[in-house]
């Protein structure tokens, strides 16, 4: 089986079950039949799509944009503004990732995206591919580490989990048991040992055994900005002594149910890390799916992975498009608003 499969994609549906119905319930609301386009139904969208967690920079562009529409167009009804909202939020999906130009990073470009081993076939990729997988505490990274262990090695790959996250007694315990449900191996030291030393560990056992991916758990501790960046330029510098382009992908893994507070912390992270990549986990808990749109637009870094349950298999590549039909609708809200 596939990884874009139908029961992928009903997955999908269930974990954005909620976003979903709570998005098309507001808009239900704001767009009733034979509705007039008047001040108060423009305010009611921008409080919508607030609401929905779609972010203040991308909702202002939106509102701009559709009242520009309404005054070149010369529209009056509320039926027309419709349509033209789905199209401006599925641009607002969709756009930013295709467009190599733009803000984000701090370097004034969209983070390219790496090729996913997931995806490609042997000599496609660096090998071993290394990815660091970074985030405060709590949302998600080891969770992650165990659903992205079990997909790599579902497609043929061999994995190494590295254990990182040396501050916490718990944390490789946590981390074992996720290796062992996806059948993959793990490297660790003792608690409180050197992030680094097991990073290097980690790599070097990749190396021997011909590993395809290595997968690094870092802790969620490093608050300050300069505790972090110097842990991960270290980390970065150690494991280079053995790789010299390592490592290939740096993801932040984010929280979506903090909505804007996750928004921050992806704005904080990117000043201080070259994060190549964005993991959104808990998908299936919030009602505030529109908050993949604030990141992908106000950060131009991709979303790589969305989280939409606690099990193993409920972890997805983000694929816009997708994503879009499953939140906002196929139809988007047109179906809904006829049979209200
Ligand atoms: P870490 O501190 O960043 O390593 O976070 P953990 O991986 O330990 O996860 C923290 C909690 O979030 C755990 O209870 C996980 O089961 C839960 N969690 C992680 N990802 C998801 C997800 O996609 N959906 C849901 N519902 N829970 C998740
Ligand atoms: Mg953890």
């Amino acid at each position: 089986m596939g990884f874009f499969d139908k029961f992928k994609l009903s997955k999908l549906r269930e974990g954005l079950q909620k976003s979903h119905e709570e998005f098309v319930r507001k808009i239900n609301r704001v767009f009733y039949q034979s509705r007039k386009i008047d001040d108060e139904l423009m305010a009611e969208i921008e409080e919508t799509l607030l609401l929905s967690d779609v972010g203040v920079a991308t909702t202002e562009r939106i509102i701009a944009h559709l009242e520009h529409e309404i005054q070149f167009k010369q529209w009056s009804e509320a039926s027309q503004l419709r349509d033209e909202l789905r199209a401006q939020i599925g641009e607002a999906l969709i756009n930013p990732l295709l467009k190599k130009e733009g803000i984000g990073g701090g370097n004034g470009h969209i983070a390219q995206l790496p090729p996913d081993p997931l995806l490609l076939k042997d000599g496609e990729y660096p090998k071993p591919y290394v990815v660091l997988i970074v985030g405060v505490n709590g949302v998600g990274k080891t969770t992650t580490i165990g659903k992205m262990a079990y997909n790599y090695r579902n497609a043929g790959k061999r994995v190494i989990i590295g254990a990182a996250d040396t501050f916490r007694a718990a944390a490789n315990q946590q981390l074992e048991v996720w290796a062992k449900r996806a059948g993959v191996e793990i490297v660790q030291q003792h608690h409180g040992a050197d992030p680094s030393a097991v990073a290097y560990d980690t790599v070097q056992s990749a190396i021997t055994k011909d590993a395809d991916v290595v997968l690094i758990d870092t802790a969620g501790r490093l608050h300050t900005k300069q505790n972090l960046m110097a842990e991960l330029e270290k980390m970065t510098r150690v494991m280079r002594k053995l790789k010299a382009d390592v490592p290939h992908e740096v993801l932040l893994v984010l929280d979506a149910t903090t909505g804007q507070n996750a928004l921050q912390q992806a704005r904080e992270f990117t000043k201080v890390a070259s994060i190549t990549g964005l993991v959104l986990t808990k998908l299936d808990g919030t009602a505030k799916g529109g908050i993949v749109i604030a990141l992908t637009n106000e950060l131009r870094v991709p979303v790589r992975y969305i989280g939409v349950g606690e099990k193993i298999e409920d972890l997805q590549p983000f694929d816009p498009a997708e994503f879009a039909k499953a939140m906002f609708g196929d139809m988007m809200f047109q179906e809904e608003v006829t049979s209200q």
